[in-house]
């Protein structure tokens, strides 16, 4: 039965993924004439200088300390755990005016595959319903942190990677709720590569894509064992769904059943949190589930804090 069920879901995806996917793609237009203006190349983003969260403006605001809102370019904390652990030494690729440079930090190398299992499906009462293991659909890098390697220097993460059970029911169409949510520990959602998202900040109450080290598609592990994102590489884009023009694709769900889409907006915009609210969300339409839908969703941009600020929905 377990398998039947897991084939109709596989098969549900498929043809979910198949409506909703690029219909230009099916019609090339490439070497034919077109009254559309020609596409323009994707701005590229520099890396190289990007803000520290949790030095002014971009804050690490903690909600059982005294911060009782979120604010805009920050993230919103419910809590920090007492006995954090991480890596806490960014000197070697932080710039002189205080900021840090992506391109000059080092990643855990290697190739560890995995025996990925993920399913997204929606019932018949209005919930998206997502299931897997958390092992992710691309390789990673080896952990815990190899000694000897560049990144062991900065970062001796001792952990493995292991299963975790996912068993989630989100709302298919969130709605905004009438005040946003901190943030906790743990999944903050779920990328479509089935590992999970977490959010900007390490467990010392940093910024962890800037301190911890990540492999190339901007993971690693944690003292739970499981393997999560807190950057979007080129090489996580790419994978989920490679950006050509226009808006970003869609590239997981957050715990309240918002999407969270790569960092290209509306019109092909490069967006930072600036662009953003104090959630790192907007509204405007997307394509959801196979429709256009005006609706609030989160982005992954390249500064902090990254991915979320805050919850828009109810997690
Ligand atoms: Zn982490
Ligand atoms: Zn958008």
């Amino acid at each position: 039965m377990q398998h039947l069920v897991r084939k109709s879901n596989i098969i549900l995806l498929l043809w979910v993924v198949v409506i909703t996917g690029c219909g230009k793609q099916d019609n090339p237009t490439d070497s034919e004439p077109t009254q559309d203006p020609p596409a323009l190349t994707p701005e590229t983003p520099d890396l190289t200088h990007l803000p520290f969260g949790g030095n002014a403006p971009t804050n690490i605001l903690i909600k059982n300390q005294g911060d009782a809102q979120p604010d805009f370019l920050s993230l919103w904390l419910c809590g920090i755990p007492a006995d954090g652990a991480g890596a806490d030494n960014a000197g070697d690729w932080t710039n002189p005016d205080g900021t840090w440079d992506y391109t000059q930090k080092p990643q855990v190398e290697g190739d560890g595959t995995w025996d990925h299992e993920f399913n997204i499906t929606l019932d018949d009462n209005g919930n998206r319903i997502l299931t897997g293991n958390n092992l992710p659909d691309h390789p990673t890098g080896i952990f815990p942190v190899q000694a000897g390697t560049a990144a062991w220097e900065y970062d001796k993460n001792p952990n493995i990677i292991s299963e975790h059970l996912i068993n989630l029911s989100l709302p298919a169409v969130p709605e905004v709720a009438p005040i946003p949510s901190c943030v906790g520990f743990g999944p903050a959602g779920f990328s479509l590569t089935g590992a999970a998202i977490y959010h900007g900040a390490s467990t010392l109450g940093t910024d962890a894509a800037a301190h911890e080290m990540l492999d190339k598609f901007g993971g690693h592990t944690d003292g739970t064992e499981r393997y999560h994102y807190h950057f979007p590489t080129q090489d996580l884009q790419d994978h989920i769904h490679p950006h050509e023009s226009g808006h970003s694709a869609l590239m997981g769900y957050m715990l309240d059943g918002f999407g969270i889409y790569g960092p290209y907006g509306e019109d092909g915009e490069l967006l930072t949190s600036a662009d953003l609210d104090e959630c790192h969300g907007h509204t405007h339409p997307i394509l959801w589930d196979g429709q256009m839908l005006t609706l609030y969703h989160y982005h992954w941009t390249y500064d902090f804090p990254y991915n979320i600020g805050c919850y828009r929905g109810t997690p």
